[in-house]
């Protein structure tokens, strides 16, 4: 079945990349929410954050960790970001390879819409 971030992963697909590595692939949102909104994109093919199992933890830690670097270069660390992982129709997933969501440059409002 095809998958759009899968597509981004392997190059099919053009995209604004940040950082790429064999574990996560960052690119820029198409249609940003913030000066900064990022996406951060496992190159191992998850559907939903539903589907992960414990074997999966690292892929998770490498997110975070590629999502924290990128705020560092993108110069949101000091001032504040927020990382989202949507799962499904309440969550407002739409695509269904999983992805977190760095969002910075602004300040975030409480509780999300
Ligand atoms: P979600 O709603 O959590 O599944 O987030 C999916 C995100 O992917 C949305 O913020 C979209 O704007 C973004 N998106 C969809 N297609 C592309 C694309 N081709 N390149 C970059 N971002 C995309």
């Amino acid at each position: 079945m095809s998958c759009l971030f899968c597509d981004i992963v392997e190059g099919k697909i053009p995209a604004q990349i940040v950082k790429k590595d064999d574990h996560v692939v960052v690119f820029r949102d198409i249609q940003p929410q913030a000066p900064t909104h990022v996406l951060v994109v496992p190159t191992k093919h998850i559907s939903t954050i539903n589907d992960l199992t414990g074997q999966d933890a690292a892929i998770i830690g490498k997110m975070v960790m590629a999502a924290q670097e990128v705020a560092v270069a993108e110069g949101i660390d000091e001032s504040g970001y927020r990382m989202v992982l949507n799962c499904n129709k309440d969550g407002g997933q739409s695509v269904f390879h999983i992805h977190l969501h760095l969002l910075g440059g602004r300040t975030m409002q409480w509780p999300p819409g």
